[in-house]
């Protein structure tokens, strides 16, 4: 049963499409990322459930109520920023009350509550320092603790993590889905940075110029993507423009270069004539010349990643690819110009709809 959800919401400014038919079901307590470039309408669509932005048409749905014509302090919605927006001249334990007292939560209420979400956020020691006083995680965890304190039916965040450094950055990723978690509070959260919604969504949502390009948890969306632009937008993939070789009961393959790729055939039966096959550098290997399939080439880049190598490498017939090696004990490091063979295994390809099988359903 779906907590929040989306049909066929549209968001027109003039000619500008923001959004366009997000269809979204989002479980109780479920953590969905909203994941994209700038202006792929992220923020459009959350500002939309906040009820600071009316939709051009659609519904919206929190729990059993419509809400699309509701206002927005009749939501009960609480929203997480980037900018934390406490008050500077108000404690921490000001600085929570203050919305409890908006909403006309009494005063032995109101203790307990602030006593709770600071516990919570591992803050209690803390309640009389101002802002200042704070470090930027501790404030970012205050933030969170006021909006926490309104009991949310729905968690809104609009790229919260943006303005922390990197370290800091990856520890308040677990510490928002912990909290999440603990609290059971059904939760969507916007950002442009994928590793931030592989890491903490149980799934995403990858828009594309306002349309949903591909739902799928972060393993589904990594190992299965629909399109170029998914493949593309999260991690690096290798693509080959071709076709597959016609009347080939095995499943090949061939490239535009004439090179040609062994593939399942239930893969095979699956996709269209013309494609594009994708692969991932990790999942290409090193292999010796007597290896079925294997692939020769040229290594005509070599450059460290710190724990992994990446190799740029000159196929035969004129295709480039990269590969991700792990360093390991007893594994070389290549070096440029030196000459290898590559294979992966064939369940690994992906097959990608075409650009023009997408504008094709759009209609
Ligand atoms: P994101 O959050 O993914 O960066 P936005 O939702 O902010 O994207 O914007 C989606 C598109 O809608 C962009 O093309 C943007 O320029 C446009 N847009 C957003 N808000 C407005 C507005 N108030 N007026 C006109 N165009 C807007």
């Amino acid at each position: 049963m779906a907590y929040l959800t989306l049909r066929k919401l549209n968001k027109r400014y003039g000619a500008t499409v923001a959004v366009e038919d997000i269809d979204l079901d989002v479980a109780a307590g479920e953590f969905v990322a909203l994941l994209g470039p700038s202006g792929c309408g992220k923020t459009t669509t959350l500002r939309m459930i906040a009820g600071f932005v009316p939709p051009t048409s659609g519904e919206i749905r929190i729990g059993d109520a419509d809400v699309t014509h509701l206002p927005a302090h009749r939501r009960n919605v609480g929203l997480v920023f980037q900018n934390y927006a406490l008050f500077p001249h108000m404690t921490v334990r000001a600085n929570i009350e203050f919305g409890l007292k908006a909403h006309h939560v009494d005063s032995a209420q109101t203790r307990e509550r602030v006593r709770s979400v600071l516990a919570l956020v591992g803050l209690s020691s803390q309640e009389d320092r101002y802002p200042r006083e704070l470090s930027g995680g501790q404030q970012q965890r205050v933030a969170l603790a006021r909006v926490l304190a309104l009991k949310p039916d729905l968690l809104l965040f609009d790229e919260p993590l943006s303005n922390l450094d990197a370290k800091l950055r990856v520890q308040m990723r677990q510490e928002i889905r912990r909290l999440q978690r603990e609290v059971g509070v059904t939760a969507l959260f916007v950002t442009h940075d994928q590793e931030e919604a592989m890491t903490m969504a149980d799934r995403i949502v990858v828009l594309d110029r306002g349309r949903i390009a591909q739902i799928g948890s972060p393993a589904e969306i990594y190992d299965r993507p629909r399109t170029r632009f998914v493949a593309n937008f999260i991690g690096i993939s290798n693509f080959f423009e071709g076709a597959l070789f016609p009347g080939s009961p095995f499943g090949l393959f061939r490239c535009s270069s004439g090179l040609e790729i062994a593939i399942p055939p239930e893969i095979a039966a699956a996709a269209s004539t013309a494609a594009t096959l994708a692969i991932r550098p990790e999942k290409i290997e090193f292999v010796s010349a007597e290896t079925p399939g294997s692939l020769p080439g040229a290594i005509r880049q070599a450059t460290q990643l710190g724990s992994t190598m990446e190799y740029l490498i000159d196929l035969a017939g004129g295709d480039r690819v990269i590969v991700h090696e792990q360093k390991r004990p007893r594994v070389p490091v290549r070096a440029a110009g030196e000459h290898v063979r590559i294979a992966w295994h064939p369940a690994d390809c992906v097959f990608l709809q075409s650009e023009k099988e997408r504008s094709d359903d759009r209609v």
